[in-house]
């Protein structure tokens, strides 16, 4: 999904304008992208005289770090409720889990998607 950097936009709203499907609003001085709405066109990008509007792949380091300080912080917030270091750890497992299962619903979308590639 297309993301925007607050550092370099102006609010100049040639995105907002360009948007096929309205999904870019103004936020103060600033856009703002509404996910739900976005269908991938990539127009943004290509019309922002500022190139603020960036790609997810420019955000995967920092989604990672994120996904791991939350596991760790809910493995420290398990074991101190408890006093159990146990608890801790079969929440790190359960969360190890999860992202296992995310990986194969989102391995098996993708070759869905893939086979429906090829038909096009
Ligand atoms: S075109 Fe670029 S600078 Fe202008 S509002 Fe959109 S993101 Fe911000
Ligand atoms: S990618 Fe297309 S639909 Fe999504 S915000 Fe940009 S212009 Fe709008």
């Amino acid at each position: 999904m297309p993301w925007i950097d607050k550092e370099l936009c102006t609010g100049c709203g040639i995105c907002i304008d360009e948007c096929p499907v309205d999904t870019i609003v103004l936020v103060g001085d600033e856009a703002e992208i509404e996910m739900d709405g976005c269908i991938r066109c990539a127009i943004c990008h290509d019309v922002c005289p500022l190139d603020a509007i960036k790609h997810d792949s420019e955000k995967v380091d920092e989604w990672i770090e994120e996904k791991v300080r939350g596991a760790v912080r809910n493995r420290e917030l398990c074991e101190k409720l408890s006093g159990n270091p146990r608890d801790g750890k079969d929440s790190l497992e359960r969360t190890i889990k999860s992202y296992k299962r995310d990986v194969f619903i989102l391995q098996k979308a993708i070759e869905k998607l893939e086979d429906l590639f090829k038909t096009l």
